[in-house]
């Protein structure tokens, strides 16, 4: 059976030509899947009956399965879905005034063990396939339906769920094709965010073959503290990452890189990290979105004070840097950044670099 949620438009092309069709089938068919979000065959009434039939046989349309949904008091609504063989990942809606913004997985788990996140904390199973990308999408649109314009609810995506997108690069690129093909969701790819701890060739091989609005996970100023917080780190130094970020622009939907930074108290939010900060990103066009810092159970940090936030805030501001603070949403319900934990069975286990040695 194939699940065409698996399939791009060229492969479901080159899937439709084995089955001795003709290539507008497929247009026909990721219209019927994605514009109309509709699953089920015999539906597609402008596909002969026999074709039809045929397609009941051979495919199907599958998301993952809805374990659970969880509505946050500010309209946050988050999916448990299960991934199979214990496995469940979650993806989270945020409504806004001026858009709906869906927040995807792309791993069980993470095997990157950054030391504030708790996915990270729950170690690594696998890679999600393209199915399970893209239908969380499908799913979420499915659920929120339309508005008044016949426009899905869902305008954004941010790959800034659990797991390290660029670690999963062949399934996350089929299924960004599938959020900006014209004939599926027909996404602007200034609409579409991959964020990622910084895998430096995963970023020029995103710039070659799919270049989105990509947001990097920087957290530290300098290397000594960024490969305690983000491991990986030691693996890509920041003179490495910052010019693999100057290589994405070139190509880039948007002209600068967005880097994200979590504010641990007492760690990495002083005066002086933010001056180093500073001049750490000189020669890269960039915006921040500093994050205060989501609390999970095992958590050994503390979120930075607002006066704190502020005031690393005005230093970068400073700078002409435009800097915002994200809005914490969903935190009742373990949604914010950071609190996605799903239910992961970890294959790794870890010690330390250990999980670098994975790559
Ligand atoms: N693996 C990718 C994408 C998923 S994490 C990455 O690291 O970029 C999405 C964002 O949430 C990252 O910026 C990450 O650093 C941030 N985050 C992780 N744990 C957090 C926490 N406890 N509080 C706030 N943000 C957190
Ligand atoms: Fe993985 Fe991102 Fe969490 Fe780090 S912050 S452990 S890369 S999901």
């Amino acid at each position: 059976m194939q699940n065409l949620l698996d399939l791009d438009a060229q492969q479901l092309t080159a899937w439709f030509a084995e089955q001795g069709e003709k290539p507008f089938r497929a247009r026909q068919v990721l219209r019927w899947v994605y514009k109309a979000g509709e699953p089920d065959f015999d539906a597609m009434s402008d596909l002969a009956v026999s074709l039809r039939d045929r397609l009941k046989q051979v495919a199907c349309v599958q998301p993952p399965k809805v374990i659970r949904k969880e509505l946050s008091d500010d309209g946050t609504c988050k999916w448990l879905l299960d991934v199979g063989t214990g496995n469940a990942v979650e993806a989270v809606y945020i409504p806004e005034a001026d858009r709906g913004t869906l927040c995807v997985s792309t791993q069980a788990g993470c095997a990157l063990d950054c030391a504030f996140c708790s996915t990270g904390k729950q170690g690594f199973n696998r890679n999600l396939s393209t199915a399970e990308i893209i239908g969380q999408l499908w799913w979420a649109n499915h659920e929120l339906g339309k508005d008044q314009e016949g426009n899905w609810q869902i305008s954004n995506v941010v790959l800034m769920g659990m797991g390290e997108p660029l670690l999963n690069l062949d399934n996350t690129v089929n299924a960004l094709r599938l959020m900006l093909d014209d004939h599926a969701y027909g996404l602007s790819r200034r609409r579409v965010t991959v964020s990622t701890s910084g895998i430096v060739p995963a970023i020029d091989r995103l710039r070659d073959e799919c270049p989105v609005a990509l947001a990097v996970s920087l957290h530290a100023p300098n290397d000594g503290l960024r490969d305690e917080l983000v491991p990986v780190n030691r693996k890509y130094p920041l003179k490495e990452l910052m010019a693999a970020c100057r290589r994405y622009l070139e190509k880039a939907p948007r002209d600068f890189i967005t880097f994200e930074y979590v504010l641990l108290e007492g760690v990495n939010d002083s005066e002086q990290q933010a001056r180093e900060l500073v001049r750490l990103v000189r020669d890269v066009p960039c915006k921040f979105n500093l994050i205060p810092f989501n609390p999970f159970p095992e958590a050994k940090f503390r979120r930075s004070g607002p006066d704190i936030i502020q005031r690393f805030r005005d230093v970068l501001m400073q700078a002409d840097i435009v800097t915002t603070r994200r809005k914490t949403r969903g935190g009742d319900i373990a949604a914010a950044c950071g609190q996605l934990a799903g239910q992961v069975r970890d294959k790794t286990r870890r010690t330390g670099m250990h999980s670098v040695g994975i790559l």
